[in-house]
């Protein structure tokens, strides 16, 4: 498990036939308080935890999984995750954390017809999605997680219930699948997802001072050029109206 930096560390995802989310775990191990920052997709539960464990970093750590949004390759194993963790709390956007708690799977399918195929492919009842919120973050809140400060920033467009984590002294932002490096941003076709709320959302992300960013999928980048996230959302304007 790489450390991106001080208290902060990055399973990256292990993309098969679909992908799966990137992790990364927040806090400082000495204060035995970490958070995942997503789960991943189905049947990656035990990569993650023997990644973690790989480290050194004990499992009681861990108190808590903070879910970006809940797409299936960031959600699909949080059970997994769980019954190894069962202590750990689940945090999220109220958007998609009540449909979570309805077993309402829209927002974690995002398209009918991506339900059928992972429902056939992993095996996935109806129903298999459904979870007990502990906490709602609506954005605005600042969390201290283990000794480090993040801001909560809601940023829906790539979904409609998706946070960003911003650690402002360091300039880490963690913006699930809103933005990745490369001038590249989340899809906005799945359910929930709305073309002029991501444009908003990436001005909004494209406001803060970045020197780190830590996406969902794809490459990490550190040393961000300045102004990288508004270029981004220039370069997509034309097709997020
Ligand atoms: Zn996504
Ligand atoms: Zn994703």
């Amino acid at each position: 498990m790489p450390k991106v930096t001080e208290h902060v560390y990055y399973i990256p995802g292990q993309d098969e036939f679909m992908p799966d989310s990137h992790v990364y775990v927040v806090g400082n191990p000495s204060s035995q308080n970490l958070s995942l920052i997503d789960a991943g997709l189905t049947r990656k539960g035990s990569y993650k935890i023997q990644s973690i464990q790989k480290a050194g970093i004990e499992l009681s750590a861990i108190k808590r999984i903070i879910m970006t949004h809940t797409h299936l390759d960031h959600i699909g194993c949080l059970a997994e995750i769980s019954k190894q963790i069962p202590w750990a709390e689940l945090w999220a956007h109220p958007l998609e954390a009540d449909l979570l708690e309805q077993g309402d799977e829209r927002a974690v399918y995002g398209m009918d017809m991506f339900r059928g195929l992972c429902q056939s492919q992993f095996g996935l009842k109806p129903g298999a999605f459904k979870f007990q919120v502990n906490r709602k973050l609506q954005g605005g809140e600042t969390l201290d997680l283990g000794g480090t400060v993040w801001e909560v920033i809601h940023i829906p467009g790539h979904s409609m219930g998706s946070i960003g984590l911003y650690h402002r002294s360091m300039k880490i932002l963690i913006p699930g699948d809103v933005v990745y490096a490369d001038y590249a941003i989340g899809r906005f076709d799945l359910y929930g997802a709305k073309a002029s709320q991501l444009k908003e959302s990436l001005m909004r992300l494209g406001e803060l001072e970045v020197d780190i960013l830590l996406p969902g999928h794809n490459r990490i980048v550190k040393g961000l050029p300045k102004g990288y996230i508004l270029k981004t959302a220039g370069q997509w304007e034309s097709y997020l109206t």
